[in-house]
Parts: structure tokens; C-alpha cells; sequence
């Protein structure tokens, strides 16, 4: 036997008027005080619920007398607050379970609940003809009550899944709530379909005697009477239900929809049909559930609700300033973009970019954007996404659906207008289910996202008064057409001296006001925070070394409260040292001047510049007797692969100076590594680097230790320019280089270079790969020569 599975303390929805049955999402408004603290104690536990219907509709505040013993145990999907206070959930009803205790508190009733399942049973031949009767019942139900929607009577002649007929006939229809409630607590599912064939059938009579009262009084009443007095009837039914009467609901929802002043004649008419629809649903299903949700969020979308627009230069280059260290090209863009933005209001369609490493201001930077246009700001996060309907929404054919990300994003700002980041827009992938990239085309397309259409909403929602700001690490991970429809404004890493600035102007302090703390409790000299970004961070931009002063922070506020407590004397500052530094922070994480130990042979440094900033790569070449194999492994790109074959073909038309021999590319196998083989890496940069490791492994000549390199080569040997000097040049001197060669015609790029990497590092600018040979390995090449079979000097 299975074991039943036992709730505690579960938190109680009363509902009045209708049962719940396991398998079907629903959502309801919750009004009463105490179910909403239930429900609050749900959102804090495990979200489940336990939902069981009163045995009386008009109980206020039910307790344990006035419930039934047996209801469901329902997982919470997902809460809107309506404006008037009260809650929309939507829930997935699980279980059925009974209750075997309730606990009474001024708040809300809690139960243990023990889970039950239904007996086994097969089909006979009783079984069936009984279906196919309580099939026949309903469709003779289906065409007396002219408000059930089509949907549902197919949904029923579909299935031959007696449970799901029982249980969805009996949610759909109006039977005695006490028959329902029989329904689930039976565990017999034959005697469900008993019970609501005879319900059914009961119902179906009390319809038949009064069609025939109405029709005696039918000629006493004439036609407007005869409406009234149905409306009445309809009015004092809902109002024992504890709802608005369908009448009441359609004309306030008519009202809303007017008072929307859609200019869109089609999209105002689509909604009115939508009401229309749902005033003749049985109020308490489903499908008119769907609707009232649908209704709602279309109501509450900002159609016509926009900020005005507060744009003041001066202020906003303040505000910039303020807030962001450095930048400045950033910051002059940006200025530029609200100037054009002031002179002309109604410019459309220009999309910023901002683009590099994480944590070096992308997000920040778009907040102020909005800040300083007076708008709202919302950011949507787009990494991982890989379906279309993310983007857009799901289609309104089932429960759980929603608007898509961006009328999701609108609806938190209120306001048609706001500024929208679209975060790490290069993370986005694609499926089967669609690409999200064509969806976010036409959100950012000036031409046509004046109709954007999510599959939720189905009518049109003017986004051109939106502004898009969009993040990413990687340019070159932009799908190219969205790419095509941004500016991009590339940040680059943080030298160590801004580095040192923004912890000491904006990091620091906000982490002081954040932990409670004064900045005269606390002590960090300069070579302190240089310390910090040198030997417990490796990254482009400051996220680690905020994390490392938020630690210096919480580690400073735990001391405080133990002197208070041990009530010894508080120490006036507390000042972090180099001698106790560690005490904080632990360990050093990182060592710098991690070169290779000794000049070797076929191992050559190289500068690659990747999404987190620059770094070093170690480049391994190694050469073997074989018949011209040539491996290249970890992880590497095709654009580097193709660099390895350019270098070796250059190598071969250079080997008798080179004092290699001729058949080297035959009669040897080249293996090519770059460690680290979990990091993908590419690009043309490590061109020169992979050469000058094949020409040290063919001539056994070491290279030096110290020395980095970058640069892509042609097959002549020449060099051409690459990017990321400033990312890179950071990199090698952390890691203790001395030398770099970089291609000449990137020396004008030097001047963004740090001053203080600048000063450690010499730069050698080269044009051809012979020069990099001559500089780079410990001895020169010696050449081929018939006469000469012991080479000379190629550098003599
Ligand atoms: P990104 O979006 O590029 O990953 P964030 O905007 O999240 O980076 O920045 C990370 C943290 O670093 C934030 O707390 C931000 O305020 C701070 N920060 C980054 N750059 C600067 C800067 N130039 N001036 C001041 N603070 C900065």
C-alpha cells in the first residue's frame, strides 16, 4: 500500500460557492482579510495552500464547524494585487485531501491535511453506457443554458476519461454546490458519474419547470418586464455568490474600456467583443476567468499614460558625474543622445548599446540615462532566453498565460514611455520555439513597433515612445541585425587607478551608508584598495572588488557589536593594514607576475583580449616525428585555427632561414594547445604568438620568459593590427610581464594605455614577424645554407 503523504499547519482558503477539483489551473480574486494572510503565509512557506468550501455561503469568517472535511491542496502559481486591495491568484489544484485537524486563530484557520487517492477501478460495460449518458445529460444541459461556450461541450464528447468528465462537467455546470462537493469526496469514480448523472438529471427537470412557468407567464409579461425580472434574478444570485452580476461586470469593464480613449478603433472593438463574450460565461468558470484576467491587464496597461519628458543638460552632465567616475566618452555620448533627444522630442528609433565586461558600469549608466530624462526605468534580463515567446507572449489559449517581457516591462512602469534596458542582449539563444532576436527586431524597428503585437494582448501597443537601451559583454554575440539597429558605445576595463577612485568615491561610501556605518569608523589607505584590486580581484570591472569592501564592511560592523557587547572600549577607527588585511579578506587570491618560470621551448606567451577583459594565454607547441598531422586543441575558434594554418605555411616558406627543415610540414605532426581548454577563444590576435612557438619548437631555440605578444600575421610575415591593446597591456602587467610587441600600426592605441603599465612595460612595435623572432627568443635563427650547412646568424 502507498504511504499518504501528511501536511501540518497548512494555511486555509474558504471558498464560498464553488469546489475545486485536483488537475485544473484556476484564478480567483481573494478579498477576505483573513485569506489573504493565509495566502501570505503560503508565499512564505512552500506556496501550497489547502482549499475547502464552506458549508454555508454567507459565513463571514468560517471556522472549523463551517468548512467541509474535504477539499484540495492547490500549489500557487502566481499573485497580482488588484487596485482595490484584494488579490488575483492563480493556482494549480493538486491533490484532494482531507482534513484531520484545524487550528483556529484570529488570523486564518490552518489544518493538517492528509492526501487521499481514489480507488482503482476498470471500465464494464455499466461504466460506459453511464458515461456515454452523463455525456448525453450535459449536451441536453449544454443546449438548455445557452452560456456555456462551445469549448467546453467538445472538451467533454472528446474525452472518454470518466474522472475528468465527473469533475469538469460538475466545475461547469450550476448543480446543488452540495452535490459538487460529494463529487470530490467520493473515491469511487463510477459513483461520481452517479452522483452528477442524478444531479444532472435534477437540474434538468428544475430547468424544464421553469421554462414552463415561463412560458404561462410569458403571455402576462411583456418583453421588457420579462428581462427585468430575469436580471433581478440574476442580481440576487450573484449577489448570495458574493459577486458582481454579469450586467453590473460588463458595463463596468465597458466603462474602463472607454474610459481607455484607444485611438485604435479595432483593438477598443476586440475588447468590447471580449466582454461581451464573458458576460454570458457562467461566472465562475474557467474561460470566464481567462477573460476577466485578460481584461484586466489590458485595462490596466498605460494606453495614454506617459512622464513627461525633464530634460536639462547641465543637470544631466551633473548627475553623470556625480554618479560615474571616468567614462567620459561614454558620458559625452550620452549627453549627446539627450541633447538630440531635448531639440527634437519626437525622434524615434535610436537604440544605445552599451557594450563590455561585467561590472563596469553598463546598468548603472542606463538608470541614469532614464534619471536624467525624468523617466521610468525598467531593465528586462534577456540572457538565457531562447523562445519567441519570452519576447512576445503566450497565446491566450490556456490559464497560465502572459504578456511577454516587454508589455510585462511596460506594465511595471506604468507609463507607455519608459526607458527599457534590454540586459546582456548577446546571451540570447534560439530553439525550436522560435528566435527571440526576430521578435526583439521589431520591438526595435522605429517603423514597425508602433503595432507591436504581443500574443497575449492580440491587439496592437504603441512602443515607439519607448526608449531601448540594450547591454552586452561581446559585440561580436549580437545576432548581426540587431546589431545593425544599435549605436554601440563601447566601455572598456578599469585601469587600476580608476579602479582605486571608484572604490574610493562611490564604492566605498555606498557600502559604509549600506552597513550602517560612519566613514570615521573606518580606515583604508590607497595602497590598501591597490592592494586589494591587485591580489584579490582579476576583473575588467569593480563587481569583485565591491563584493571585497562590502566583506571589509560586515567584518567591521561584527567587531563593533562584539565590543559593545563584551563592553570593552570601542576603539575609535578601525584601520585595515597590510598586516591585517587578511583578516578580512583571507588569503591573497591572486599572484601577480604569474610568468612562466623559465625561458622554454615552444611555450609562448600571448595576450588575448575575451568578454571578461584582457588576460594571458600560454600558447604550446609541440612537433613529433609523424606524417603531417596537425592537432589544435582547447577550445579554440575557427578564426584562431585558421591563424595556426597561416602561421605554419608561413613558417614553411620561411624554413631555410629559419634553419628548418624543408619537410617539417611532412614528416613531422604539430600539435597546438592553449591551456585552459574549457575557455573558448578566438580571433586573429594570436597569430604571432602560435608562429613564434612553431619556430622556437622547430629550432629548439627557448623564448624568453617575459616576454608577451600580440598581433595577427599574413602569410608574408607581416603584422596587422588587432584590438583590446588597452585590455591586454592591463593584463600582461599583472601578470609580471616585461616585454610586449604589438603591431606597429597599433602604437597610435597606446595612449589609452595606463600610465602606470606604460611605465612597467616596454613596448617593442614590430611590422614583421622576423623582428618579434629576434626579440623574443634567446638566441637568433641561424639560416640554411648549402655553403654554410651550420646556418649563420640571421640578424649579422
Ligand atoms: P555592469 O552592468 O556593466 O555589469 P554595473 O552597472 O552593475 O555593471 O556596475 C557594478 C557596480 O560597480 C555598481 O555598483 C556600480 O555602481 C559600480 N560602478 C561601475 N562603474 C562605476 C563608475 N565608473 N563609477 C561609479 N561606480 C561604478
Amino acid at each position: 500500500m502507498s504511504q499518504s503523504i501528511i501536511y501540518d499547519k497548512m494555511p486555509v482558503i474558504t471558498l464560498r460557492g464553488i469546489v475545486v477539483y485536483p488537475g485544473s489551473k484556476m484564478n480567483f480574486d481573494i478579498a477576505r482579510k483573513r485569506s489573504i494572510l493565509a495566502l501570505q503565509q503560503a508565499m512564505e512557506n512552500d506556496k501550497k495552500v489547502f482549499l475547502v468550501t464552506q458549508t454555508s455561503l454567507v459565513t463571514e469568517n468560517p471556522t472549523k464547524n463551517d468548512i467541509y472535511k474535504i477539499g484540495t491542496i492547490a500549489e500557487i502559481n502566481q499573485i497580482i494585487k488588484n487596485s482595490d486591495e484584494s488579490i488575483k491568484v492563480l493556482i494549480e489544484i493538486k491533490d484532494r485531501a482531507k482534513v484531520s485537524r484545524v487550528y483556529e486563530s484570529d488570523n486564518f484557520l490552518e489544518a493538517d491535511v492528509e492526501i487521499f487517492e481514489l480507488s482503482n477501478f476498470e471500465m464494464t460495460e455499466y461504466d460506459e453506457a453511464l458515461l456515454k449518458s452523463v455525456k448525453g445529460l450535459f449536451e441536453e444541459y449544454y443546449n438548455f443554458i445557452n452560456k456555456i461556450p462551445e469549448e467546453i461541450l467538445f472538451h467533454v464528447l472528446d474525452s472518454e476519461d470518466p474522472l475528468f468528465i465527473a469533475e469538469y462537467i460538475a466545475s461547469n455546470t450550476s448543480i446543488h454546490i452540495y452535490d459538487k462537493q460529494r463529487i470530490l469526496e467520493s473515491t469511487n469514480v463510477v459513483e461520481k458519474l452517479e452522483i452528477l448523472a442524478s444531479a444532472l438529471n435534477s437540474e434538468l427537470n428544475l430547468i424544464a419547470i421553469e421554462e414552463t412557468i415561463l412560458e404561462k407567464l410569458q403571455s402576462k409579461i411583456d418583453k421588457n418586464h420579462k428581462e427585468y425580472y430575469l436580471r433581478e434574478q440574476m442580481k440576487v444570485i450573484s449577489e448570495e455568490l458574493g459577486e458582481k452580476s454579469p450586467a453590473d461586470e460588463k458595463a463596468t469593464y465597458e466603462s474602463e474600456i472607454k474610459k481607455l480613449k484607444l485611438n485604435n478603433k479595432e483593438a477598443k472593438n476586440t475588447l468590447l467583443k471580449e466582454v461581451e463574450k464573458m458576460s454570458k460565461m457562467s461566472a465562475g468558470s474557467q474561460e470566464a476567468s481567462v477573460l476577466r484576467t485578460y481584461l484586466d491587464v489590458c485595462i490596466g496597461l498605460p494606453w495614454n499614460k506617459a512622464s513627461k519628458d525633464e530634460i536639462n543638460i547641465s543637470k544631466s552632465q551633473e548627475l553623470l558625474d556625480e554618479k560615474h567616475y571616468g567614462l567620459s566618452k561614454v558620458k559625452e555620448r550620452i549627453i549627446e543622445f539627450l541633447s538630440v533627444k531635448k531639440y527634437k522630442p519626437d525622434i524615434k528609433g535610436q537604440v544605445l548599446c552599451l557594450c563590455g565586461p561585467p561590472g563596469i558600469g553598463k546598468t548603472s549608466v542606463a538608470r541614469s540615462i532614464a534619471d536624467a530624462m525624468g523617466r521610468k526605468y525598467v531593465r528586462i534580463s534577456l540572457g538565457g532566453i531562447r523562445d519567441e515567446s519570452d519576447i512576445r507572449g503566450h497565446k491566450r489559449t490556456y490559464i497560465g498565460s502572459m504578456p511577454g517581457k516587454i508589455i510585462n516591462a511596460i506594465r511595471l512602469s506604468s507609463t507607455n514611455n519608459p526607458l527599457i534596458l534590454l540586459d546582456e542582449i548577446d546571451k540570447m539563444l534560439h530553439d525550436f520555439k522560435g528566435d527571440p532576436a526576430s521578435a526583439l527586431l521589431e520591438v526595435l524597428d522605429s517603423e514597425q513597433n508602433c503595432k507591436f503585437v504581443d500574443h497575449y494582448l492580440d491587439i496592437p501597443f504603441d512602443l515607439s515612445n519607448v526608449i531601448f537601451v540594450a547591454t552586452a559583454n561581446d559585440k561580436f554575440a549580437i545576432p548581426p541585425a540587431l546589431l545593425d539597429r544599435m549605436e554601440v558605445i563601447e566601455l572598456t576595463s578599469y585601469t587600476r587607478n580608476e579602479k582605486l577612485n571608484i572604490a574610493k568615491k562611490h564604492i566605498l561610501p555606498k557600502q559604509i551608508n549600506m552597513h550602517g556605518l560612519a566613514t570615521s569608523d573606518i580606515n583604508i589607505a590607497d595602497d590598501i584598495i591597490y592592494d586589494i584590486i591587485d591580489y584579490y580581484t582579476y576583473e575588467a570591472g569593480v563587481r569583485s572588488l565591491e563584493r571585497n569592501l562590502a566583506k571589509i564592511c560586515r567584518r567591521i560592523v561584527k567587531a563593533k557589536i562584539q565590543v559593545k557587547e563584551e563592553e570593552k572600549d570601542p576603539k575609535d577607527k578601525i584601520i585595515v593594514s597590510k598586516e591585517n588585511i587578511s583578516d578580512y579578506l583571507g588569503p591573497r587570491k591572486y599572484k601577480p607576475g604569474a610568468t612562466l618560470d623559465n625561458d622554454e621551448v615552444g611555450v609562448v606567451t600571448g595576450l588575448a583580449w575575451t568578454n571578461v577583459g584582457g588576460d594571458v594565454m600560454h600558447i604550446e607547441v609541440s612537433v613529433l616525428d609523424g606524417s603531417g598531422k596537425l592537432e589544435l586543441t582547447g577550445s579554440l575558434g575557427d578564426v584562431m585555427k585558421e591563424s595556426a594554418k597561416a602561421a605554419i605555411s608561413y613558417v614553411r616558406s620561411k624554413s631555410e632561414d629559419f634553419g628548418i627543415d624543408r619537410d617539417f610540414y611532412r614528416n613531422k605532426d604539430i600539435h597546438i594547445h592553449v591551456p585552459e581548454g574549457a575557455v573558448p577563444k578566438d580571433g586573429p590576435s594570436a597569430g604571432v604568438t602560435i608562429c613564434t612557438a612553431l619556430v622556437s619548437e622547430l629550432t629548439k631555440i627557448p623564448v624568453k620568459k617575459d616576454v608577451a605578444m600580440t598581433g595577427e600575421i599574413t602569410l608574408r610575415g607581416r603584422l596587422l593590427t588587432i584590438g583590446g591593446i588597452k585590455e591586454k597591456t592591463m593584463a600582461a602587467y599583472k601578470r609580471g610581464i616585461k616585454t610586449v610587441f604589438i603591431p606597429k600600426d597599433n602604437e597610435q592605441d597606446l595612449y589609452e594605455v595606463d600610465p602606470v603599465v606604460k611605465e612597467a612595460l616596454e613596448f617593442i612595435p614590430v611590422d614583421k614577424m622576423e623582428s618579434v623572432l629576434k626579440g623574443a627568443l634567446t638566441a637568433p635563427v641561424k639560416k640554411l645554407n648549402k655553403a654554410n650547412p651550420m646556418g649563420f646568424n640571421l640578424t649579422n
